[in-house]
């Protein structure tokens, strides 16, 4: 398969980082995953604006246009021949002798890589077991950087417990997934996280929020807290690979009996609509 490196398709095991590349020392850098359907890459500008966003905050030089970027990624899609699975792109700070402050004379290095995988496969995975995690990160969840450990720490503890995915928490107000946002139902009406610095604005939130107009579902971007998350008619995740996920048990405790509601059931099918709709491109 073929990687993206700098402005370079090359194969996988000709691409050689250095060792003292920022991201690899200080995770310096930043990144996006976007799902690929029938070779079309779903929602790629708002993907893209993100990654601008990101790079902004960070003072993190882009070394090519947006637009050359964007190109790239689609290069990389039709060059590996990917129909169906995940485009990783990320950037980072570029290689300069180890210290914290930024480097002056280095460029920041570029990378993409995809991953073949049918969506029907990821299908077979909805409704998931979801854990409590406290939310330990730092205060800039805004941002995709590539510092992560937090998010894999959460993970890591989800996994060992036979779980898919952990809802983290700071003190009692959910704040969103280990890798996706967290919704719930209540009487009808859905509630979010607003989009501030503890939660990552997902591409797949904003997308959801938007069907949950269309479909005339009252939404709510305020905080909620564990007891609100546990007692809620249904609780579901959005995220690039996981679309609308069902969770159907926290900590043990099953939420609508364990099967998914009727929102849920709404919202997965407008989505199916949506990514048939590409398919028929
Ligand atoms: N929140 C976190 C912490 C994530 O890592 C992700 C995706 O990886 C999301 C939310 C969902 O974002 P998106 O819908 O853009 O994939």
């Amino acid at each position: 398969s073929f990687v993206l490196y700098q402005d370079q398709f090359i194969e996988r095991n000709q691409a050689k980082v250095d060792i003292e590349d920022r991201g690899y020392q200080f995770g310096d850098g930043i990144y996006e995953a976007m799902i690929v359907y029938s070779s079309h890459i779903f929602l790629l500008e708002p993907h893209m604006k993100r990654l601008e966003r990101s790079a902004h905050e960070l003072n993190l030089n882009l070394p090519y246009s947006m637009d050359h970027l964007t190109r790239n990624i689609k290069r990389l899609v039709e060059i590996n021949h990917l129909t169906d699975g995940i485009v990783y792109f990320q950037i980072t700070r570029g290689a300069a002798p180890r210290q914290h402050y930024f480097p002056e004379n280095t460029s920041s290095v570029v990378t993409g890589s995809v991953v073949h995988k049918e969506r029907s496969a990821a299908q077979g995975t909805r409704g998931i077991k979801a854990v409590l995690a406290d939310d330990i990160r730092w205060l800039r969840c805004d941002i995709k950087t590539l510092n992560l450990l937090g998010n894999v720490l959460a993970k890591q503890k989800a996994h060992e417990e036979g779980a898919g995915e952990a809802i983290l928490h700071r003190e009692d107000t959910v704040t969103e997934g280990s890798s996706s946002n967290v919704f719930i139902v209540q009487n009808g009406e859905l509630v979010t996280h607003p989009a501030d610095h503890f939660i990552l604005n997902g591409i797949t939130r904003l997308f959801v929020l938007d069907l949950a107009r269309r479909l005339t579902i009252p939404v709510h971007e305020r905080t909620f807290t564990i007891d609100e998350l546990m007692n809620a008619d249904e609780v579901f995740i959005t995220g690039t690979s996981n679309e609308v996920n069902p969770v159907l048990e926290i900590n043990g405790h099953l939420i609508n009996g364990g099967t998914p509601g009727s929102i849920e059931r709404k919202l997965i099918e407008a989505f199916n609509a949506e990514v048939e709709w590409i398919r028929a491109l």
